[in-house]
C-alpha cells in the first residue's frame, strides 16, 4: 500500500480485552520478553509475574525445552486435522497421557483451543447427552454466582460475574441457565427444587474460584454438589482450568477434594500456555452410547479445525514430563504453605479483610478504605504483576518455579504498598 493510502488509525489497531476501561486506557504494558517468573516491558520494565499471567505460565516463561518441541514438532508436521478417520500422532499421543493422568476412570479426551472452547464442548455434551437419553427436558446449566468460565457463547451465558453476561438483550446468550450459590449448599438445594431436577441438564463448577476471588470451597460444599448431581441425575462438569496441571499441589483439584465428576474442563496449564490448547476429560457413562458398533449410534457433531492441533500437543506432553521431571507438585504444596504464612501475617493489617489460600492460588481482600486495583498498580512500579479481582481482592498465583525468596519479597512489597496507602 502506498503511503498516501494509508488508513487513519485512532490509537493501536489491537482490539485487547478490557483495553477500552477508563483505567486501562493508554495504560497498558506490552511484554517483550520472558524468562521463569519475570517478564520484561517494552519500557524497560522487569517485573516478577506473580499471577503467571492469567494463572497459566506454571513451568515459569520462556522455557528451550518448550520451545524445541515446538520447533521439532513444526518441522515434522505442524498439524492434521482430527476429522472422521485422520488423526495425528501427537494427539492420540496427547490423549493417552492425559486418559492416564485424568482422575476420571477410562476417559475419552476431547481436544480444543483452550479453556472458553472446553466450556462450550462441556456444555454442549450435557445437553446431548440428555436428548440422546430421551430426556428431552433437561437443558438448563446451572453455575455458582461468580463463577469464571471463559467469554464463549457458553462460557458469557453461564458466567457468575453479573457483568460478563449483561449487555446482550437477553437474560443469557445461550438460553437456559441459571445461577446457583456459590457457599451454601442448601441454598442450591433450593434452587435445584425451584426448577426442576427434571429440567437440569448439568452443574459447572471451578473446584476453587479464580476470577471470582480466589474462592476455595466451602467445607462439604463440592461433596454436596456432588450428592445432588447424583440424586437428581444431573453431570457434574469440573471447570480444572485454573486447577488442573498441578495449581493444587494434584493433578487435579479433584483428587485434592476426592470428587467424581462426570466432565472435566482442562487448559492453560497443560500446555503452561506455551500453545493454546484445551479440552475436555469426558467419563465412560457419557461417551460409550456415542461409540456403540450400531447403526443408529448417535453423533456427538462437534469438532474444529485446530482440535488436537501436533504443535501443540507436542508442547503439551513435554510441558507435562517438565511437571514431572522438576518434580513440581510437591514443590507447589511447599509453595502454598509459604504463602499461607506470609499472607497470613497480612491480616494484621487494618487494611487486609481476609487472606484465602488454596493450592498456589492466594487472594487478599481489602476493605473499601482501599482499592485493590490501586494496589495493584502500586506494585508494578515496585516491580511485582498482580491483578485486581471481584470484591476487592487481590491475585496471587506465580508460575511454580518461584522460590521461598520471591514469594517473601512479594509480600514484603504488597505490605510496603498497603501500609503507605492506608
Ligand atoms: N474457566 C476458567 C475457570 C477460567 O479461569 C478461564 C480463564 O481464565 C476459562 C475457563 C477460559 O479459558 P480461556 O481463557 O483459555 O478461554
Amino acid at each position: 500500500m502506498s503511503h498516501e493510502n494509508q488508513p487513519v488509525l485512532t490509537g493501536p489497531a489491537l482490539w485487547s480485552a478490557q483495553a477500552h476501561l477508563p483505567s486501562v486506557l493508554g495504560r497498558q504494558l506490552t511484554v517483550d520478553r520472558a524468562e521463569g517468573s519475570y517478564v520484561f516491558t517494552t519500557d524497560g520494565r522487569r517485573l516478577f509475574d506473580g499471577t503467571a499471567g492469567l494463572w497459566h505460565a506454571n513451568v515459569g516463561h520462556a522455557r528451550p525445552e518448550l520451545a524445541e518441541a515446538a520447533y521439532e514438532q513444526m518441522r515434522r508436521l505442524e498439524t492434521y486435522h482430527i476429522f472422521g478417520r485422520y488423526l495425528n500422532d501427537r494427539a492420540v499421543e496427547l490423549g493417552e497421557r492425559l486418559a492416564w493422568l485424568s482422575p476420571i476412570d477410562d476417559p475419552k479426551v476431547i481436544l480444543n483451543s483452550g479453556g472458553s472452547d472446553a466450556i462450550d464442548v462441556a456444555c454442549k455434551l450435557a445437553r446431548r447427552h440428555w436428548q440422546r437419553e430421551g430426556r428431552t427436558d433437561k437443558t438448563v446449566i446451572l453455575s455458582r454466582e461468580f463463577a469464571y468460565h471463559g467469554l464463549h457463547a457458553y462460557g458469557t451465558s453461564i458466567a457468575g460475574l453479573d457483568f460478563n453476561r449483561a449487555g446482550y438483550g437477553t437474560e443469557s446468550l445461550v438460553p437456559d441457565t441459571a445461577r446457583v450459590s456459590t457457599h451454601d449448599i442448601a441454598a442450591v438445594e433450593r434452587t435445584v427444587r425451584t426448577i426442576g431436577p427434571e429440567k437440569i441438564a448439568a452443574i459447572v463448577a471451578e473446584p476453587i474460584q479464580g476470577t471470582g476471588g480466589v474462592n476455595p470451597p466451602a467445607p462439604g460444599y463440592l461433596e454436596g454438589l456432588q450428592r445432588i448431581c447424583r440424586e437428581n441425575d444431573i453431570l457434574l462438569i469440573l471447570d480444572e482450568v485454573i486447577t488442573g496441571f498441578g495449581r493444587t499441589g494434584h493433578m487435579f483439584a479433584t483428587e485434592r477434594y476426592g470428587l467424581r465428576p462426570d466432565l472435566i474442563t482442562f487448559a492453560k496449564g497443560v500446555t503452561s500456555g506455551y500453545a493454546p490448547l484445551g479440552g475436555v476429560l469426558v467419563a465412560p457413562h457419557i461417551w460409550q452410547p456415542f461409540y456403540r458398533d450400531s447403526s443408529d449410534t448417535p453423533v456427538f457433531r462437534h469438532g474444529a479445525t485446530y482440535a488436537g492441533h501436533a504443535t501443540a500437543a507436542a508442547v503439551a506432553l513435554r510441558n507435562l514430563d517438565i511437571l514431572d521431571e522438576d518434580k513440581l507438585l510437591p514443590r507447589v504444596t511447599e509453595l502454598e504453605q509459604l504463602l499461607a504464612r506470609e499472607l497470613n501475617a497480612l491480616t494484621a493489617r487494618a487494611a487486609v479483610v481476609e487472606t484465602r489460600v488454596a493450592g498456589f492460588l492466594g487472594g487478599i481482600t481489602l476493605t473499601d478504605d482501599l482499592s485493590a486495583e490501586a494496589v495493584t498498580d502500586e506494585l508494578v512500579e515496585h516491580g511485582f504483576i498482580t491483578r485486581p479481582l471481584r470484591g476487592n481482592t487481590v491475585q496471587i498465583s506465580p508460575p511454580f518455579v518461584t522460590t521461598d525468596d520471591e514469594i517473601r519479597q512479594l509480600v514484603a512489597a504488597i505490605d510496603t504498598v498497603i501500609s503507605a496507602q492506608e
